[in-house]
């Protein structure tokens, strides 16, 4: 690319989103499809994919077409595109005739540049004839994952898209998706027919949330109390129930805080109620099952709380996602208890398929590894992405230090002593009954009860040695025995476990009692510091400033600006066009749109202190 390209794009970037510089790999990607190459990237939630396809659409001659599976954000990112210059319009099933009439006269006379289309739509020939007579030149498929039958999320009508290739030989395609597996990739390079493509594999890092993992004692009021720390903040709370998301909106409404529960058993209407309150910053918190989030396009959700232990990590990372999409400080709370993997394993043996049965337990198995680990949250976490993070990253309860151990070298090695001298083929409960001086059936019937480890762990009660036991076994101690049956075997020791045995090494646990469930209060992530009173303040009038303006134009109050333009105004309180176009997030065709009303607000709050 010459450096006359890179001046145009920056100006784009510039004049059309207010941007001074491209997020990571923004640039690559679109210098790539611009040049008439595949391509096939995989970008982390918030990574910035739309840019990625509104930004050449500006620039390319002819049409550019986006796939989307998700007709409840088309609207969202068409309003988006608009409020930025772009000529944007969608076609899909949930129009009325009207309205889609009026989009195919604007194609017809060759005023759109971006066109959002359903795969369904785009699976039928007239809409492809229609395409090339509309001079289509360029087609990206978000959500490219849906393609691939090893994705999390397959869908049928995806795999229409194969014939893309063939109808438009011309038309680069680039293919986007938060799904980085390799598997998936393959998947979806092949389907899709990519010639070549250039690949981009972003990090999946998002620095601005704080990852936090508590056991849970008191639920709900480990809840209340995280919320009441994150006043007036959006946020999400997963509950794995439909049962406890309505328990826990109700117990917090009673507290007076604004939340209220989403699951797959309410009306049609009650949910896209409250989905529309929620993105218009009308309701602060929705309590979901997982069926929440997946269609939102929110990027000032401030934190994502998980109540219960989830069934994967990949799933519970595209959850906590959902946060801090605006780049501002965000934070992940997890709390998890015993019960939890009980419940989880119950659902699982209730699963009628062998191979659905080991890879869920393999899913949980990696979820408990996570939660009970020692290592930095966001190393754990991106190792399940395939990327290697070195750890110390400052935004997370290990790294913060917030964890209180307690030595456990002396428990451990009673529990290790009893599974020698039983022969190391026993598992967890067994052991533990020995230790705890349990005389069962079986200890008796294998004369265990006359070892000198029977009941030397008298002192502490079952729950201590079962979760000792599972440290154990997930730092390395004791390993599973293999057997023929799948099924897990018994406990044995590593060498490093032979080692502690030995008292070569120490061994710790996190304290279970005592442990302070709230958040450190700091924001967490590093370099963003809160705002001051007075800040806090101008912040407000802001806000209800853009609220009002969504309302009079009926779209999401992100739209007009993100949290973090909206926080950079604050810290520079512009004054005049010049400075607010320095604002992040303020271009040419905001500023004309808004800048008047927020300078006037901006100015007026440092006269008079109050908002109008
Ligand atoms: P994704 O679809 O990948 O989850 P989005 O396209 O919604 O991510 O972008 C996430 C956020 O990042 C949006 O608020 C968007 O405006 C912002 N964003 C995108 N590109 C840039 C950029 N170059 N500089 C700053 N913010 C950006
Ligand atoms: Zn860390």
């Amino acid at each position: 690319m010459t450096n006359n390209t890179n001046t145009a794009l920056a100006d784009v970037l510039r004049h059309s989103f207010g941007f001074s510089t491209f997020k990571p790999n923004q640039q690559h990607i679109i210098e790539s499809w611009l040049s008439g190459t595949d391509v096939f990237a995989a970008l982390p939630t918030g990574g910035g994919k739309s840019l990625c396809y509104q930004l050449p659409a500006l620039i390319r001659d002819g049409l550019t077409v986006v796939v989307s599976p998700l007709i409840a954000l088309m609207k969202d990112q068409v309003d988006a595109a608009r409020e930025n210059g772009i000529p944007a319009a969608c076609l899909n099933s949930s129009q009325d005739a009207d309205t889609a009439r009026a989009v195919w006269r604007e194609l017809a006379a060759g005023k759109l540049k971006l066109l959002y289309v359903s795969p369904e739509r785009l699976a039928g020939d007239d809409f492809r004839s229609a395409l090339v007579d509309f001079g289509a030149t360029a087609f990206a498929v978000d959500e490219a994952h849906c393609v691939s039958e090893w994705g999390h999320e397959f869908r049928p009508e995806y795999r229409s898209l194969s014939s893309l290739r063939e109808i438009f030989p011309e038309a680069p395609i680039a293919a986007f998706t938060a799904t980085a597996t390799r598997v998936v990739q393959d998947d979806i390079i092949s389907h899709l027919g990519l010639h070549d493509p250039v690949v981009v594999r972003a990090s999946f890092n998002r620095p601005e949330i704080t990852y936090r993992v508590r056991r849970k004692t008191k639920v709900e009021s480990q809840i209340l109390s995280f919320v009441r720390e994150h006043e007036g903040e959006p946020g999400i709370i997963y509950r794995s129930t439909r049962k406890s998301t309505e328990k826990t909106a109700e117990s917090l409404r009673q507290y007076g805080i604004d939340a209220h529960a989403y699951h797959a058993g309410l009306d049609d209407t009650v949910r896209s109620d409250v989905q529309e309150r929620f993105v218009r910053d009308e309701l602060q918190i929705v309590v979901a099952t997982i069926a929440f989030g997946m269609g939102i396009d929110k990027s000032n959700v401030r934190w994502i709380l998980h109540g219960d232990l989830p069934k994967s990590l990949e799933g519970y990372y595209q959850e906590t996602g959902r946060a801090g999409r605006d780049g501002e400080p965000a934070e992940a709370l997890l709390l998890w208890g015993g019960q939890d993997i009980a419940i989880i394993r119950r659902h699982i043996e209730n699963m009628q398929i062998r191979e659905e049965q080991t890879a869920a337990e393999g899913r949980v198995r990696e979820v408990l590894h996570y939660v009970e680990g020692r290592v930095c949250r966001r190393t754990a976490l991106l190792a399940h992405f395939d990327e290697t993070f070195p750890g110390q990253c400052r935004a997370c309860d290990i790294c913060l230090n917030e964890l209180a151990f307690d030595d456990a070298t002396v428990p451990a090695q009673k529990l290790m002593s009893a599974a020698v001298r039983t022969g190391e083929v026993f598992g967890t409960h067994h052991l533990v009954d020995i230790v705890t001086g349990t005389a069962t059936d079986k200890v008796l019937e294998r004369g265990h009860n006359t070892l000198p480890t029977f009941g030397v762990g008298e002192d502490r009660d079952r729950g201590y040695w079962i979760s000792l036991a599972r440290d154990l076994e997930s730092g390395g101690y004791l390993l599973r025995r293999q057997t023929d049956t799948g099924l897990p075997g018994g406990l044995m020791l590593s060498s490093r476990g032979k080692l502690l045995l030995r008292g070569k090494e120490t061994f710790t646990v996190l304290r279970r009692e005592g442990v302070p469930a709230e958040s450190s209060g700091t924001h967490g992530a590093p370099d963003k510091a809160p705002l001051r009173r007075d800040q806090q303040d101008l912040f407000r009038c802001l806000k209800a400033l853009r609220k009002t303006l969504a309302r009079e134009r009926s779209v999401p109050p992100y739209v007009i600006f993100s949290d973090k333009t909206l926080r950079v105004m604050v810290k520079n309180r512009p004054t005049d066009s010049q400075a607010l176009l320095r604002c992040h997030g303020v271009g040419d065709r905001k500023l004309e749109a808004y800048g008047e009303v927020f300078l006037r607000t901006i100015r007026n709050y440092l006269t008079t202190g109050q908002c109008e």
